[in-house]
């Protein structure tokens, strides 16, 4: 009988524990040709989350409490590094990736897909700035990168072993998951849905975070944002050699005139503030590649629980 394993990462969802198990494991007791494991990563709660998990009532749980709060890509490949199935569907604890898509996927899966992907049809649940900002993120990724991130994916998707064991071998510290799961390849499908709201509870995401994470996806998978500086110092030479010349043909011509000090001073500062924009995207892929160096491990696990009762 094959396995599929659900990897679901909790952060402070100690409120909607019992509600997504009530609403999975009817779902998932439906099909009697797979046996299932639940890999919950308790990715540092400072609530009850814990104790809710441990008290739900299924032999198929295990627990993965981490040491303190590594954030979602940190738990999801904490829960995907645990996980024994034969497929994997990392899932949101919050309901907002439906259950009830599961059947789709494990029938596109046995038809011979290896990833089955889950898109969200619209995303009126989101706010304007988040579904704007994702929209435009996934254009410039998507023109940046060499692969593309399909639009209005998540994190919820089945993979089969074969691309659990390759997405293994991506040992970097920063972890973004749609990308990595994008980078590895294999036959993808897409199925769609509705993305409801949270049962309860609110989004554990700040905006910086994501801003964040938005760096991290551009910086682990394109050099191009360091590499254009060159060709623009070669544009600003360029357009200073022209402009140079010009003033000399016009001095020779017409003579001395002393105005132009504004325009002197705003091309010092344009110049500058263009350099600083430079260094500081150095500074991007230098932190990440000082980070990387360090090889920290990506989670700290501090015990692992099966539910036995
Ligand atoms: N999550 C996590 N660690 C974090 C933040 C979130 O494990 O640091 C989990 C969270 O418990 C939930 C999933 O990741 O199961 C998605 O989080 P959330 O609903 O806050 O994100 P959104 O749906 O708003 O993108
Ligand atoms: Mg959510």
């Amino acid at each position: 009988m094959k396995t599929i394993s659900l990897v679901i990462p909790f952060y402070n969802e100690g409120d909607v524990v019992f509600d997504f198990f009530a609403k999975l494991l009817p779902i998932v007791n439906e099909f009697k040709q797979y046996s299932f494991e639940f890999v919950c990563v308790d990715d540092g709660s400072s609530d009850d989350t814990f104790v809710n998990l441990s008290k739900v009532n299924d032999q198929r749980l295990k627990i993965i409490q981490l040491s303190r709060n590594f954030h979602k890509e940190a738990a999801l490949t904490a829960g995907i590094d645990f996980a024994l199935g034969d497929a994997i569907i990392p899932i949101d604890a919050d309901l907002q990736d439906p259950p009830e898509l599961i059947a789709a996927m494990l029938k596109k899966w046995e038809e011979g897909f290896e990833v089955v992907l889950a898109k969200r049809k619209s995303r009126l649940t989101d706010t304007w700035l988040k579904r704007n900002s994702a929209k435009w993120f996934y254009k410039m990724h998507n023109y940046l990168a060499d692969f593309a991130i399909p639009n209005d994916v998540g994190d919820f998707r089945l993979m089969d072993r074969v691309v659990v064991d390759a997405l293994k071998k991506l040992s970097e510290r920063q972890r973004f998951m749609k990308g990595l799961f994008a980078w590895v390849g294999f036959r993808n499908t897409v199925i769609e849905y509705d993305r409801l709201e949270r049962i309860s509870g609110k989004t554990k995401w700040k905006g910086w975070q994501l801003w964040n994470l938005a760096l991290d996806g551009i910086t682990s998978f394109s050099t191009l944002p360091l590499r254009i500086w060159s060709y623009l110092g070669v544009l600003f030479a360029l357009i200073a050699f022209i402009y140079g010349g010009w003033i000399m043909l016009r001095t020779l011509i017409w003579g001395v005139d002393l105005p132009g000090y504004a325009s002197l001073f705003t091309a010092i500062l344009f110049i500058g503030g263009i350099q600083m924009i430079g260094i500081g995207v150095i500074g991007e892929y230098l932190g990440r590649a000082y980070q990387e160096t360090k090889q920290r491990p990506i989670y700290v696990v501090r015990k692992i629980v099966n539910n036995l009762h």
